[in-house]
């Protein structure tokens, strides 16, 4: 159950339990997973000062925590222009009740960095753990909850896309280098995901990249 309390907890190492966008200020209702809003801890800029000497008093800076591990103080977002920016200019003092030296580019590099790292782990780990299937005939048997389809794969026709589409919800993502690389092979064109949470993991973390991307394009 969600308390929330004016006060910041006592404990800040413990997880927020007030988790509103520290940039528009809203509250989530399902924050952990689905990256509605993104956790970043907001930690000393060195890391060997002990706590209570005089530098611990100086800048902090966000970390970008996307698997929402509480390490540190912290503070959520939307991964949007702009509350990124509104936390980057004042949010992140504010809950912090300290300087924050922040900028919005590199909050938006760490964000899309990750989401598109987590997404390649996720698929990685799916296909040691036989959750991930990839090749022509393999994908065409298979019964995918998330078929992802290499972007230079789907230009060149490479890969029948209408095929993916069909046989569940498709997404363009990556390329056939990068997808290959997560599945241990040098190209794969087409990749489908057969367990359905952790389909529902990949869906998230490249919906996170392209939320991230409009951003940036804005
Ligand atoms: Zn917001």
């Amino acid at each position: 159950m969600a308390l929330r309390t004016p006060q910041r907890p006592a404990r800040p190492r413990g997880p927020e339990h007030a988790r509103s966008c520290v940039g528009c200020g809203v509250r989530a209702e399902r924050p952990k997973g689905s990256f509605e809003l993104v956790r970043f801890a907001l930690l000393p800029m060195t890391s060997e000062v002990p706590e209570d000497s005089e530098e611990s008093r100086g800048p902090l800076m966000p970390v970008l925590d996307l698997a929402g591990r509480s390490f540190g103080r912290g503070a959520w977002v939307h991964p949007t222009r702009r509350c990124l920016e509104d936390a980057s200019r004042r949010g992140f003092a504010r809950a912090a009740k300290a300087e924050v030296s922040s900028s919005y580019n590199e909050l938006v590099d760490a964000l899309q960095e990750a989401a598109e790292r987590r997404a390649y782990e996720l698929v990685a780990v799916g296909v040691r753990s036989r959750k991930v299937v990839f090749g022509t005939t393999q994908v065409g048997e298979a019964e995918s909850w998330l078929t992802l389809v290499a972007v230079d794969a789907a230009a060149q026709r490479e890969v029948d896309v209408a095929r993916a589409v069909a046989s569940g919800l498709a997404l363009a993502f990556g390329s056939k280098r990068s997808l290959g690389e997560a599945c241990g092979r040098e190209l794969v064109g087409m990749v489908a995901i057969i367990d359905e949470s952790l389909a529902t993991a990949v869906r998230d973390a490249i919906a996170l990249s392209l939320a991230v991307a409009a951003a940036r394009g804005m």
